[in-house]
């Protein structure tokens, strides 16, 4: 089942589709934003340069310090009387990306979050529990908004109020959850902590999204909750939650390509990279009046594939993102993202699935400290265990971590509202 024709029209019609609106885009852009005539008069171009989305290339990038160095809402192509709501992004530093949504906007940002809910299974008569913020996160009130528009009934519950999310799931028999994959397994310990074993609810679909998940860290939510977990995709800077979604098939994100344009970059050069190739995500909106955004770099590291799915959508499938390039840590010239701590970590049946890493400076030595939980059924022998998780590590690290810390159960802190914080960088302070 799909919610609309576009997601199994075909390649010759989805392209037609694209470049029509993407010339709409470009006009836009340029004639009511003064970056982007800026960046265009510089490059020496005019929007009739770019007549398909194979001309893209030919432009330059957009980036969050663009965003930055345009606060509040130099970005926006309609004046404050057409924006009938604002979001912000939540910047770990700095300014906030302030973000700007005409009616039509929230129109196709509904549609594609309905899209999505439906390729997760997702329908009219369905419950759903959204557990994300609702305020100037886009998680909230997007998502909301998708759920309205596909007819199934929303639980605006918003995130935290865990003792109250498991009531409700009882309560309500809610088929659906949507929140961060951290907060899905700990919904599933307090729920323990109640004497419920979520396995025995109703719920059978987590959507999750706002944080990078691995494979091993989803199946583990679905074994604990016993449901499937299906993992959406989106930004603030191009609408908010619904640029993509897990089909059930789970192989990949389908991304509603005639909203939204994908690229995959080097991220390092910028360059295109060949199809199946992993390398930066960057995206461009085809049906945004408010705020028109031409090849966004998402820092999201994924490949694309355009092969036939299963679930008859045509629309192209990125990888999940399991990490940024924004968080690749950096010690002592080796490379890693937390995603591979994460990995090694749901290997271990006597380690829960939370961990911790500290980053420290000493004189002038980076130092790395990971930190990990022990289940509260743990009676083995440490050492023995302790040794086992340091191999493991400085085999897919390729370096040992300083120090590792095995925690007793409940040590390191749950994160109920907002997105899970594991990397805790101490150096420069
Ligand atoms: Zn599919």
């Amino acid at each position: 089942m799909v919610f609309d024709s576009m997601e199994t029209a075909s390649r010759e019609e989805l392209r037609e589709v694209q470049d029509g609106r993407l010339r709409e885009t470009v006009r836009n852009a340029y004639e009511n934003v003064e970056f982007y005539r800026e960046t265009f008069d510089e490059a020496g171009l005019s929007p009739a340069d770019i007549e398909s989305v194979e001309d893209l290339s030919k432009l330059p990038f957009t980036t969050k310090e663009d965003f930055r160095d345009h606060y509040p809402t130099g970005m926006f192509a309609v004046d404050m009387d057409d924006v009938i709501r604002v979001h912000a992004s939540s910047g770990t530093t700095g300014k906030p990306k302030i973000v700007g949504y005409t009616r039509e906007d929230l129109d196709v940002w509904s549609k594609a979050v309905a899209r999505c809910l439906v390729a997760a299974g997702v329908g009219p008569g369905d419950v759903v529990q959204n557990a994300y913020g609702y305020g100037l996160f886009t998680g909230g009130l997007g998502l909301h908004q998708g759920v309205e528009a596909l007819g199934a009934t929303v639980i605006p519950i918003g995130g935290g109020n865990t003792q109250r999310q498991v009531e409700l799931l009882s309560d309500l028999g809610s088929d659906v959850i949507a929140c961060t994959p951290s907060y899905a397994l700990y919904l599933a310990e307090v729920a323990d902590d109640m004497g419920i074993d979520v396995r025995d609810l109703p719920l059978r679909t987590v959507i999750f999204g706002a944080e990078p998940c691995t494979e091993p860290m989803r199946n583990e939510i679905e074994e604990r909750l016993g449901v499937t977990g299906i993992d959406i995709y989106g930004l603030s800077e191009i609408v908010g939650p619904g640029v993509s979604v897990e089909c059930e098939a789970q192989d990949g994100l389908h991304i509603w390509e005639d909203y939204f344009y994908p690229e995959v970059v080097d991220p390092n050069t910028g360059d295109p990279v060949e199809e199946g190739e992993e390398g930066e995500l960057v995206l461009t909106t085809l049906a945004k009046d408010a705020l028109p955004v031409l090849r966004y770099r998402t820092g999201d590291l994924t490949t694309l594939d355009y092969g036939t799915c299963e679930c008859g959508r045509t629309c192209v499938r990125m990888d999940n993102i399991t990490g940024r390039s924004d968080d690749l840590i950096i010690v002592r010239g080796v490379n890693f993202y937390p995603s591979e701590v994460e990995s090694v970590v749901l290997e271990f049946d006597q380690i829960a699935p939370h961990y911790r890493i500290d980053l420290r400076r000493e004189g002038s030595l980076d130092r790395v400290e990971i930190t990990v939980e022990l289940v509260e059924e743990f009676d083995g022998s440490l050492s023995d265990l302790e040794g086992r998780i340091r191999k493991r590590l400085s085999n897919v690290l390729s370096f040992t971590p300083d120090e590792l810390n095995l925690v007793e159960y409940g040590d390191i802190a749950r994160t109920e509202v907002g997105k899970v914080q594991r990397v805790y960088d101490h150096r420069g302070q």
